[in-house]
């Protein structure tokens, strides 16, 4: 971890810049302070905005899509060349197995660069033939950068879901600001570097760190000088920004939060289905918006599921994110903790039954000052249950029995989210006829996580507004003009 930066700067028309307020980055791992922030204030958020319009008015506003691309290769070669330094960065910040840095988080920020570059260098425009109505008469559009594109992250998956939305708004030819998590300044404040050393011209990618009440947040989306705004974060902060920027008309992508159902029949491959609700329920000790907090099982195997669900969740290894075979990392943070602890207290008040977990573990070493919590199985709650309609974000899933498909095609839409489904079934025509009266953005038939980056990803109700990934996110963050031509 001795390549991780201790002091974050921002970075603002293509120069690291400090600033006089400052907070602790701090390990969650064992509550050490690994680092310091430099929070921007309004007036560098200001400059961020203005450094990014000036250019879009220079050389960067006229690149072509191939020229764009091969800035981006570049920007992932940068990545590629300092991997380690990125893995050490985002496990510092969040505390999570370093294998799953390795192989996901960082693997996909290359990805998200490469995607993107090759896609937006080979996107047409539409063309339509109007000779039969109007002589020789066609229309064509053109698709052309918005211009400053405000871009707000989670701590969840930081580099993965930072580039996901820096990849496609470059490739478009925007200039970015970018706030990532207060949590976890280390990546993106790599990326500033890699940016840097890429070539990439000054005002193209700025990046500001802060909060978001009364900081870089709220400065950043209500600022009149941005033209877009796209944000993956909690629901509530997802309205809130929507009236920020409610006054500008201004365009926006909400990626919100989840509380995804995985739905167990009775003639699914049993080991599979206890293997993939297990990733589904404590991948990132449950801290990605696609978890599977409610679980229904079909009643004939119920029992045994849930039986076979203790026996894997209390035999997870809890351990430093380099130890071996680790498997659950700690939270984010000890307020997250907080947050989780409470849904844990919640629970029994509600009348659950606890299958396994529900408090925090002892390790009798540093990790005992981490944010660390056991994984938790719960049963027994009403679907009315708070603990059962609102979102954890942790290692923690509610187990509960359904009979019939109409039932549970019914449960499984009784949220205010509607982000992602799983389904564990042999029986395909039964899969693609419960699957799509789902009211979510994605469903997945015996597996999860999996993502092509063509396809579209975004949530329904409290999940988010729009969609993004393929040609969706190139149209999001593109505008079309259509030129109608009389030869
Ligand atoms: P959060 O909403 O607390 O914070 C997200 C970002 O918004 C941070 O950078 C934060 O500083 C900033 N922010 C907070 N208040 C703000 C304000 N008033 N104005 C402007 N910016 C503000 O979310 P989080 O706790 O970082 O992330 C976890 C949430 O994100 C969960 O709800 C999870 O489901 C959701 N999420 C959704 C997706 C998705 O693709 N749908 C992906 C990952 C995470």
């Amino acid at each position: 971890m001795s390549s991780c930066p201790t002091l974050y700067r921002n970075y603002v028309d293509g120069q690291f810049v400090e600033s006089a307020r400052r907070f602790p980055n701090v390990s969650p791992v064992n509550g050490a302070v690994i680092g310091t922030v430099c929070e921007a204030d309004a007036s560098l958020v200001d400059r961020a905005v203005s450094a990014a319009r000036a250019a879009m008015h220079g050389p960067w506003g006229n690149t072509s899509a191939t020229e764009r691309a091969k800035v981006l290769h570049a920007i992932a070669d940068g990545i590629e060349k300092r991997f380690d330094a990125f893995v050490a960065a985002e496990v510092a910040d969040t505390g999570r197995p370093e294998h799953q840095a390795r192989a996901l988080d960082i693997r996909r920020g290359v990805q998200n660069f490469r995607t993107f570059a090759d896609l937006a260098a080979q996107a047409g425009g539409e063309y339509f033939d109007m000779r039969a109505a109007e002589g020789d008469i066609f229309s064509y559009t053109v698709r052309k950068p918005h211009g400053v594109v405000a871009i707000i992250s989670p701590w969840n998956l930081p580099m993965l879901l930072l580039t996901w939305k820096v990849a496609p708004a470059l490739a478009c030819g925007n200039a970015v600001v970018v706030k990532p998590s207060e949590e976890t300044p280390g990546s993106a404040t790599l990326l500033a570097e890699v940016m840097h050393e890429a070539g990439v011209p000054a005002g193209v990618f700025n990046l500001v760190h802060g909060f978001g009440v009364d900081s870089a947040g709220e400065f950043l989306s209500t600022h009149r000088g941005i033209d877009t705004l796209t944000f993956t974060g909690e629901s509530r902060t997802g309205s809130t920004i929507m009236k920020a920027v409610a006054d500008g008309v201004k365009e926006v992508s909400f990626e919100l939060g989840g509380k995804n159902a995985a739905v167990v029949f009775a003639d699914c491959d049993f080991d599979k289905a206890v293997a993939g609700v297990m990733r589904s329920s404590f991948t990132n000790t449950g801290q990605v918006c696609l978890c599977s907090e409610r679980v229904y099982v079909e009643r004939s195997i119920f029992e045994r599921f849930v039986g076979a669900m203790k026996e894997r969740a209390e035999a997870l290894r809890i351990d430093y994110p380099n130890a071996d075979g680790v498997e659950i990392g700690s939270l984010i943070s000890h307020g997250h903790r907080e947050k989780v602890l409470s849904y844990f207290a919640l629970a029994r008040d509600e009348g659950a039954t606890v299958v396994c977990g529900g408090g925090v573990p002892r390790f009798g070493d540093e990790r005992d000052n981490g944010a660390y919590v056991q994984p938790t199985i719960w049963t027994g709650l009403p679907d009315s249950a708070r603990c059962v309609q609102e979102e954890v974000f942790g290692p923690v899933c509610h187990i509960a029995p359904f009979d019939s498909d109409d039932e549970v095609v019914a449960r499984v839409n009784d949220s205010r989210y509607g982000l992602a489904a799983s389904v564990w079934t042999r029986d395909l025509s039964r899969a693609h006829r419960v699957t799509r009266r789902f009211d979510v953005g994605i469903v997945w038939v015996n597996t999860w996580f999996l993502r092509d980056l063509r396809t579209p990803f975004g949530g329904t109700r409290l999940s988010g507004i729009g969609r993004e990934g393929g040609r969706h996110s190139l149209d999001f963050y593109s505008s079309l003009t259509t030129i109608c031509v009389n030869p």
